[in-house]
C-alpha cells in the first residue's frame, strides 16, 4: 500500500469507490468520469506504477487482470455490443494515475484510431 496513491487507497477502503468486484489480488470500480456508459477500472492491490515495471513474475497477475476485466463486460452486458479494454502507460500515452489499471469501457460506439 503506497499512502499516497489514490488507487492503493480504493483498494484497502480508504476512500468510497463504487466497486464491482474485488478479491485477495483484484479490485474493479466505476470510473469517477466514466468516457462511456459502462467506464470500469481493474486494478492490482499491489502497486504497480505503470505496466513498464511489470516483471515476468507479473505475467499471470496482468493476464488474471485481462480476465477479470472480460468477465465483469459480461456481467454488465457486453457481450453483444462489445467492449474496449486499455491501459494508459505514462503521461505521453494519457496515463494520469500512476498505479496500473485497466479501463473497461462499453455501451457506445468507439472509433478508431483512438485520441
Ligand atoms: P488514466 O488517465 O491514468 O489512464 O486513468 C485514470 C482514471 O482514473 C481516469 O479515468 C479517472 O477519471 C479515474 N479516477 C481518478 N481518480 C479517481 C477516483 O478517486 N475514483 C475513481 N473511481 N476514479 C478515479
Ligand atoms: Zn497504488
Amino acid at each position: 500500500m503506497t499512502q499516497d496513491c489514490i488507487f492503493c487507497r480504493i483498494a484497502a477502503g480508504d476512500i468510497p469507490a463504487r466497486k464491482v468486484y474485488e478479491d485477495d489480488a483484484i479490485v474493479a470500480f466505476h470510473d469517477l468520469e466514466p468516457q462511456a456508459p459502462v467506464h470500469v477500472l481493474i486494478i492490482p492491490r499491489r502497486h504497480l506504477s505503470t505496466l513498464l515495471e511489470a516483471s515476468a513474475d507479473d505475467a499471470k497477475l496482468l493476464g488474471a487482470l485481462q480476465f477479470r476485466a472480460i468477465e465483469i463486460a459480461r456481467e454488465l452486458g457486453l457481450e453483444s455490443s462489445g467492449f474496449r479494454l486499455v491501459t494508459n502507460c505514462l503521461a505521453g500515452a494519457g496515463q494520469s494515475v500512476f498505479h496500473i489499471h485497466l479501463h473497461l469501457l462499453g455501451g457506445r460506439k468507439f472509433s478508431w484510431p483512438p485520441g
